[in-house]
């Protein structure tokens, strides 16, 4: 990361810091309200220190509106808003064992000796819960600390969150709502099936999903919460407890999810044995970490302590610095999706991250590209966004040689040379050219994917194979080819060939869904398709229905009603429906898919511990509904359910599906298990 030099002059320093301030408000912005950052935490951290450095050394230009003084960003409009009685405060933060020396001293200092409790400091969203006689009667987002959104529907949805506590007790408490990892990579995989922005980390999925003002899309994000505070402590509310840690027992008594690692120490020492301790094993959790919090655990010293505008001063949050890695930027890839949308991809020299080797990182647009100031050739710094997705931080620009090579965008489309475009509003420049060989390659691949049409052993290979030959330009060309064509495909043999052709003429006999899916119509992802498809019927009474009868249909917004009546009015898309009509491809909605067993013809395989379940248990329900359960995960593996410290295979199956050898592998946590187990009928009662 780049330091600025020391300034030479006041007015430099001035300068600077109005820069940062302005910066940093942009980022807030984008960060806290908008939940689509644009810079990795680790540029918007060295900002916000630098920026805490001049205004300690110039203490005459600190003005209040800083943000160094501020918490959070606005409430979005929309949701009502709510106004904390208690301020929902940031905290301070500590990134080296000297930060966290100076904390104790200072506490030491006001209250004499203490007791510190650590608590992992889950990387989601604050939010506020408030019980009135055990009952959760509101939820609310901080919002800029004096003042939150209330997402009380959303939260509801939250199957973590009891509505209603083991005690009648009124009681504000404080939490953070997280996106479990595996939701968050199942969650951005269904967004990428459906052509929608994909979320940079769980924090911000967290943020994006808890803030819908549809509460059925919240429901089926998977969120989960941790509570870790009484709201009215510091304050000094009637509770029967007089600590932090007594707190946290007596949150779990009442039947609220409490993240059980949290420790209790007397010696700043040990506490930062317990930090360096947890500082590996954290990514074996399944939820995202970002530091741990460091609390006086006495509720009397907590309030001599007392908060300043921003943060307590009786807590302070140890930051992990993400674990990053300098490597040469060698290439930027461009690739065509199969919207139009081109992505740029770096492609560095392998470096190990947190656990895997890494040697490509989206750079999602060009725009990124621009603001890193990414060169070919360039030294440059990467690590991974919350825990798990690899991302270019940014170059060292002081490393440069002067053979490094800046990035132009080509006017024209890498894969059909058609020039490419940027829609209104849009970062990305789309390829428009319906027929360009990189979006027919995609959409066949997507239209041939085990939750579109299922047609086995239409991979990449043949799917390029096919496009090049020129017999396939869409996916109703699948439906005329011939055998002796593709024996005519290199490393095509006999047996290839027929099974294939026997893949391709089964599909025809798929529910309407399957098809609906499978033709990759903008925000129609498997979900939508289903409820679509199960509403209408068959295909002609969907092209038959007006933006308000699609958007009557539950679950079914504006957006998608909107995509799917511009698809349906073009004409290329008209005459594509009836030649796959024609050809024999079913075009009506069979009922639900449980025919045969939900879990028919799916291979299963646990790791980690199971909470609710035994994996013996687990195993015997897959099979009764028709799943198979295996040992190892492979290419065959269709989902993998990861309990606690989940390790080596759900490495490998991240990395399957990263790479795209399995690129439709689900992975479960143990919630996601149960809910499919129920959702399918399953009666678990003992
Ligand atoms: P924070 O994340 O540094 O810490 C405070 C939060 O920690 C609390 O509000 C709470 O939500 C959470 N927390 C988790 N576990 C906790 C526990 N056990 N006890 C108490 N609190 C716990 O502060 P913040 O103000 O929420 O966010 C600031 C951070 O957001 C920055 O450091 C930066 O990394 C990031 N940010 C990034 C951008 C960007 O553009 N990339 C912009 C703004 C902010």
């Amino acid at each position: 990361m780049t330091s600025h030099p020391p300034f030479t002059s006041a007015a430099a320093a001035a300068e600077r810091m109005e820069w940062l301030r302005q910066q940093i408000r942009h980022h807030d912005y984008l960060y806290y309200v908008l939940d689509r950052p644009e810079v990795p935490d680790a540029v918007y951290d060295e900002w916000m220190r630098e920026l805490h450095a001049l205004e300690a050394a110039f203490p005459q230009w600190v003005t209040p509106d800083s943000p160094t003084q501020r918490v959070g960003g606005a409430p979005l409009a929309g949701f009502a808003k709510v106004r904390h009685e208690q301020p929902m405060l940031s905290l301070a933060n500590a990134y080296s064992a000297e930060d966290l020396f100076d904390f104790d001293r200072r506490v030491r200092a006001t209250v004499g000796p203490v007791r510190y409790v650590c608590e992992l400091k889950i990387d989601g969203l604050a939010v506020s819960l408030l019980y009135e006689q055990g009952r959760f009667v509101r939820g609310a987002t901080r919002g800029d600390g004096e003042t939150g959104e209330d997402i009380t529907a959303n939260l509801r949805t939250i199957r973590a969150l009891p509505l209603r506590l083991r005690e009648p007790v009124n009681v504000e408490v404080r939490g953070e709502a997280y996106l479990p990892k595996p939701a968050f990579l199942r969650l951005n995989a269904q967004r990428e099936a459906a052509g929608e922005p994909l979320f940079a980390n769980p924090r911000n999925a967290a943020a994006g999903s808890l803030r819908q003002l549809d509460p059925q899309v919240t429901a089926d994000r998977g969120l989960a919460v941790f509570v870790y505070a009484v709201a009215d402590a510091e304050a000094g509310g009637e509770l029967p407890v007089s600590s932090q840690s007594a707190a946290l027992a007596w949150l779990a008594q009442l039947g609220l999810p409490v993240n059980p690692t949290y420790q209790v120490f007397e010696r700043i020492e040990d506490v930062l044995a317990h930090i360096e301790a947890w500082s590996e094993r954290r990514h074996e959790l399944p939820y995202a970490t970002d530091g741990m919090v460091i609390k006086v655990d006495d509720f009397a010293q907590q309030r001599v302590l007392g908060s300043t505008a921003k943060s307590p001063r009786w807590a302070i949050a140890f930051k992990y610095q993400a674990e990053q890695a300098e490597t040469v930027l060698r290439a930027i890839e461009l690739s065509v999706g199969r919207t139009g949308a081109v992505t740029p991809t770096a492609v560095f020299d392998p470096v190990s991250l947190a656990g895997t080797t890494v040697s490509r990182a989206s750079l999602h647009n060009e725009d990124l590209i621009r603001a890193r100031d990414l060169r070919i050739g360039d030294v440059i710094v990467v690590q991974k966004a919350g825990d798990i997705i690899p991302e270019v931080v940014s170059s060292l620009p002081e490393r440069r040689t002067g053979n490094e090579q800046p990035f132009v965008m080509p006017a024209d489309c890498p894969s059909c040379g058609q020039p490419l475009v940027r829609l209104d509003e849009e970062v990305a420049w789309r390829c428009i050219n319906p027929s360009c060989p990189a979006q027919v390659r995609e959409a066949i691949l997507h239209f041939g994917s085990r939750d579109a049409m299922n047609i086995t052993g239409l991979g990449e290979q043949w799917v390029d194979a096919l496009v090049r030959s020129g017999w396939v330009r869409d996916v109703a060309d699948l439906y005329l080819l011939r055998k002796d064509q593709l024996m005519q495909l290199e490393r095509m043999g006999d047996k290839l060939a027929t099974n294939l052709l026997a893949a391709i003429a089964q599909s025809k006999h798929n529910s309407l869904e399957r098809l609906l899916f499978g033709l990759g119509i903008r925000h129609v992802g498997e979900k939508a398709a289903k409820t679509l498809a199960s509403h209408f019927g068959d295909l002609a009474a969907l092209m038959a229905a007006t933006p308000e009868e699609l958007t009557a249909v539950r679950e079914i917004g504006p957006k998608i009603a909107e995509s799917l009546v511009a698809y349906f009015r073009q004409p290329s898309a008209r005459r594509l429906l009836e030649r796959l009509q024609a050809a024999g491809v079913n075009t009506r909605y069979l009922g639900p898919r449980s025919a045969t067993g939900p879990f028919a013809g799916k291979t299963f395989v646990l790791t980690g511990t199971l909470e609710r379940l035994d994996r013996k248990t687990a195993s015997a329900y897959i099979e009764q509904l028709g799943g198979r359960v295996a040992s190892s995960v492979s290419r065959q593996t269709d989902v993998v359910v990861a309990g606690h410290k989940a390790g080596s295979k759900l490495g490998k199956a991240e990395a399957l599906r990263a790479s795209g050898q399995n690129p439709n592998l689900a992975i479960w946590d143990e919630a996601e298990l149960l809910a499919q187990l129920r959702a399918a009928g399953l009666n678990m009662e003992k």
